[in-house]
């Protein structure tokens, strides 16, 4: 068999390739692997942090950020294969050092940060997991190859922060550099969460990303199998860090999980499941710290149990833009003119709403986007009186309730609803339409959480 596997940022952090080692061995020689690795549990938001702090910044604060890095990565080393081959590691981590800091420097000195040169800063935690964890699993007795995305021929488009994989040429380049090492019976380790352009300018696909790397990479070269190895028994009914009693969902339809990570799960990137769908390819995911332990297989099989709800997601970081206008009333241009303005800033908007007086819409969208949203509608609509008043609320967040069949069965919306509202919880938004396995709405954000817990006891899934 031929399988992709995918290590997340907790699972490499500490010992972690050592468990990374144990488990691919497993495999071994009979399968071919392919290990996907993400940036060290929490590299990638300081990545972020330094990209747009060395605008401002100094050579020296630059230099101390990179010498943390370069520390962390070689805590690795020394956790998982000893003191005796850190200078070996050091020279390695050096080299990957001083690319970053030529351009943290170009961030510095034009006091200037793009999208691209953010894309190159924040896929670098990546490439050192790539090229350290390859050294380290190479020192545990593994054939294994470093490689970043775009060496291992991860093709995008130009769409900085949230780029799109290019299957065709990502196919192509991508075989050409993996078939020659797995038939060698070596192990490519590549880093997730970053590609390239096919003019080789480094981009990112989004947070989370390194799912999606390696179901494009699983796509590509024809894997019989994809597993996502993180820090939690597979996706479960919530997130255990709120739910305490929250169980492994065994077995999701691609449109079911697919759904779930557009709503937000954290457990799963919103676009991964793209390039494994059409090609058939089962996502195992799995947990790196219980191995044996339950995990969910996403198929193309799709079930409507019992309970109808699957799993249930909180998207935190929402914020609500309500707009009022005379005009809207009668006036069918109107409300479309707002969703363009919202989509001119390249914002997804999650849930939209009108009320039936017809007289203001509102629209549900992540935090980071309201600021770009609001200008632009104060720009273009507000200052020409075609809205009187828009309304932000940005201390709400959105729970989504997924599973297939859901709206076509009866009582599941009342059930939702009235379990909310016994625990006193004011629901801020409802959306109209949506899609046939999900049902959404906002609440305020002190509140989210316990809509959640109530949720989960209403429908039970706590319980085999
Ligand atoms: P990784 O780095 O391994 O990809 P992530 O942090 O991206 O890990 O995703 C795993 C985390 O997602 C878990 O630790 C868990 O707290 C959170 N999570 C949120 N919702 C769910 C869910 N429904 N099922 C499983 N995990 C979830
Ligand atoms: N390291 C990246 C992130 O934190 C990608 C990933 O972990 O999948 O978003
Ligand atoms: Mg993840």
């Amino acid at each position: 068999m031929r399988i992709i596997m995918k290590f997340g940022g907790t699972s490499v952090r500490g010992d972690g390739f050592r468990r990374v080692h144990g488990i691919v061995s497993r495999y071994l020689p009979e399968d071919q692997i392919v290990v996907v690795v993400s940036a060290i549990k929490g590299v990638t938001d300081d990545l972020i942090d330094i990209a747009h702090r060395a605008r401002r910044s100094d050579e020296k604060e630059i230099s101390e950020f990179l010498d943390k890095l370069v520390d962390s990565y070689m805590e690795l080393v020394e956790v998982n294969v000893g003191r005796e081959h850190l200078n070996e590691a050091y020279a390695l981590a050096s080299k990957l050092r001083r690319d970053l800091e030529r351009v943290l420097y170009g961030i510095m000195y034009l006091g200037e940060l793009t999208p691209r040169s953010l894309d190159y800063v924040s896929g670098y935690g990546e490439t050192f997991s790539a090229k350290v964890g390859a050294f380290i699993l190479g020192k545990l007795g593994l054939e294994a190859m470093g490689l970043t995305g775009k060496e291992a021929g991860i093709v995008t488009d130009d769409n900085f922060g949230d780029a799109r994989v290019l299957l065709n040429a990502t196919r192509y380049s991508a075989r050409r550099v993996l078939e020659p090492l797995l038939e060698a019976g070596k192990i490519p380790v590549v880093g997730g969460f970053s590609g390239a352009t096919q003019d080789g300018i480094m981009t990112t696909l989004g947070r989370g990303g390194s799912d999606y790397t390696a179901t494009a990479l699983g796509a590509a070269v024809d894997a019989d199998q994809v597993w996502l190895w993180s820090d939690v028994d597979g996706i479960m009914t919530a997130d255990p860090r709120i739910v305490p009693n929250a169980r492994t969902v065994p077995e999701l339809s691609y449109r079911e999980a697919a759904e779930l990570a557009m709503v937000g799960a954290k457990a799963l990137h919103p676009r991964a499941l793209e390039p494994v769908w059409d090609a058939n390819i089962p996502v195992y995911v799995r947990n790196t710290f219980n191995p044996n332990g339950p995990y969910t297989v996403i198929h193309g099989k799709e079930e409507v149990n019992a309970k109808v709800v699957k799993a249930i997601s909180l998207i935190r970081d929402a914020g609500v833009i309500t707009v009022y206008g005379p005009s809207m009333v009668g006036a069918p241009g109107t409300a479309a003119k707002v969703f363009e303005m919202a989509a001119s800033t390249g914002t997804n908007i999650m849930m939209i709403a009108q009320s039936a007086s017809e007289s203001n819409i509102s629209m549900a969208m992540r935090k980071g986007s309201l600021d770009r949203v609001y200008s632009a509608l104060e720009r273009e609509l507000i200052s020409k009186g075609i809205l009187r008043t828009v309304e932000v609320e940005d201390d709400v967040s959105i729970v989504a309730i997924v599973g297939a069949g859901m709206k076509g069965t009866p009582g599941v919306s009342a059930k939702i609803f009235s379990a909310v509202a016994e625990r006193g919880i004011n629901v801020v938004m409802t959306a109209q339409g949506g899609s046939e396995m999900n049902i959404s709405f906002v609440v305020k954000s002190e509140d989210s959480e316990e809509a959640v817990r109530a949720i989960h006891d209403a429908f039970k899934l706590g319980e085999a």
